[in-house]
């Protein structure tokens, strides 16, 4: 065998050499082991499928091909989604590997030297880590304080400011739970002079969506994904807009990057959605449940939400200690105190099954 060149020492020096600044300041994207915890951390479906349609699932799974490549263009799942969801006819669909690929491509196609991308903030992280990554310049402007309300005059100095080539509004807002006002986000499609995007992540616990707007606003393109209505697992999201666009970005789509296993375990999925719309209807309810009880407890402010979670604030200095004592108590929570000023003393936990919101609940009565 002949030996590398390259030396065990040497290594570090290569890769400081070669592997970009901006990559290796990142840490890599952490989810933390939940063993065996009362998992409220990461906005997923605690509810599992009936029998039944367990079965007629794995029925499904009998019958494909796993030696063959999948349909590089899902067109059956596509076809099934724009009918479930109600994409307008005249829009295109680009499926991703969850929505995190499709801001990806959406930033790559964009992606070329002091190009700005725009976002409020606190929200969803990977628009930022990935505009970063792709040597983009992102911009995010504080939410209002209170409420975190859109600051209109911000935005709209900032969009004047640094023309950027994409916006990202998630709505509802993750972290914050809220929605933005409708007219808010109209305003931000007329100002800005690239691509907006509306992240419906949540939309399955909001009711409310921009699809039906694709057609006045040329700029927009709207995101889903399957994810937070109960199928994370299977990674899949989708983008509508105008074939314009998403001609293009489908171009830097890896050509089979919905795998056979997602495609139609989805279709199935969505072939039988009341099941999943009946679990997300349960988790609307039990979400003003559990904030009535947490708006109850001495010491804990908590907002309103549109979406499967509730955003909390502990008394000064205490979100880090608390996030620790659930933990030792079995509940995993999200903490977001640290990651934004507007987040100080927050943490984030997920709307699950009754028994585990009362699990919380308990944990949390005991610490405070
Ligand atoms: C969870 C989340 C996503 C990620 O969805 P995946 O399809 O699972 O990648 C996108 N946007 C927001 C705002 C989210 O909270």
């Amino acid at each position: 065998m002949t030996k590398s060149k390259i030396s065990n020492p040497d290594v570090s020096r290569l890769v400081e050499g070669l592997i970009r600044p901006e990559v290796r300041e990142l840490s890599a994207y952490h989810v933390p082991d939940a063993g065996d915890m009362v998992k409220l951390d990461a906005m997923e479906n605690p509810y599992p499928w009936p029998g039944e349609l367990m079965d007629a699932w794995l029925q499904t799974l009998r019958g494909i091909s796993a030696n063959r490549y999948p349909d590089p263009e899902a067109r059956n799942l596509k076809a099934r989604l724009r009918q479930a969801m109600g994409v307008p006819v005249e829009m295109e669909v680009l499926l991703g590997n969850g929505s995190d690929e499709l801001i990806q491509l959406i930033l790559m196609a964009v992606a070329r030297p002091g190009c700005a991308v725009l976002a409020p903030e606190p929200t969803f992280v990977m628009y930022r880590l990935l505009s970063r990554v792709l040597g983009l310049t992102f911009v995010g402007i504080p939410l209002r304080a209170d409420n975190f309300s859109l600051d209109m005059p911000a935005m709209r100095a900032a969009i004047e400011r640094v023309q950027p080539a994409v916006v990202f509004l998630a709505y509802p807002n993750n972290p914050t739970g809220n929605l933005f006002e409708p007219e808010d986000v109209r305003a931000i499609l007329q100002a800005s002079p690239g691509i907006v995007v509306v992240d419906e992540a949540y939309t399955p616990f909001a009711g409310v969506s921009f699809l039906d707007e694709l057609a006045e606003f040329g700029n927009l393109l709207v995101m889903r994904t399957v994810s937070k209505m109960g199928l994370a697992g299977l990674r899949l999201g989708w983008l509508a807009g105008a074939s314009a666009w998403l001609k293009e970005l489908n171009k830097l789509r890896l050509p089979y990057n919905i795998n056979l296993l997602t495609q139609v375990s989805a279709e199935f999925a969505l072939a039988h959605r009341e099941v999943m719309d009946g679990q997300t209807a349960k988790i609307r309810v039990d979400r003003e449940a559990l904030f009535t009880e947490l708006s109850s407890l001495e010491g804990v402010t908590v907002w309103p939400s549109y979406a499967n979670f509730l955003l909390f604030r502990t008394l000064s200095g205490r979100a880090e200690g608390t996030f620790t004592a659930l933990k030792r108590q079995g509940v995993l929570v999200k903490k977001l105190h640290g990651g934004h000023p507007l987040l100080e003393d927050c943490l984030r936990v997920t709307v699950g099954a009754p028994e585990e919101n009362q699990a919380f609940l308990a944990a949390l009565r005991r610490i405070i």
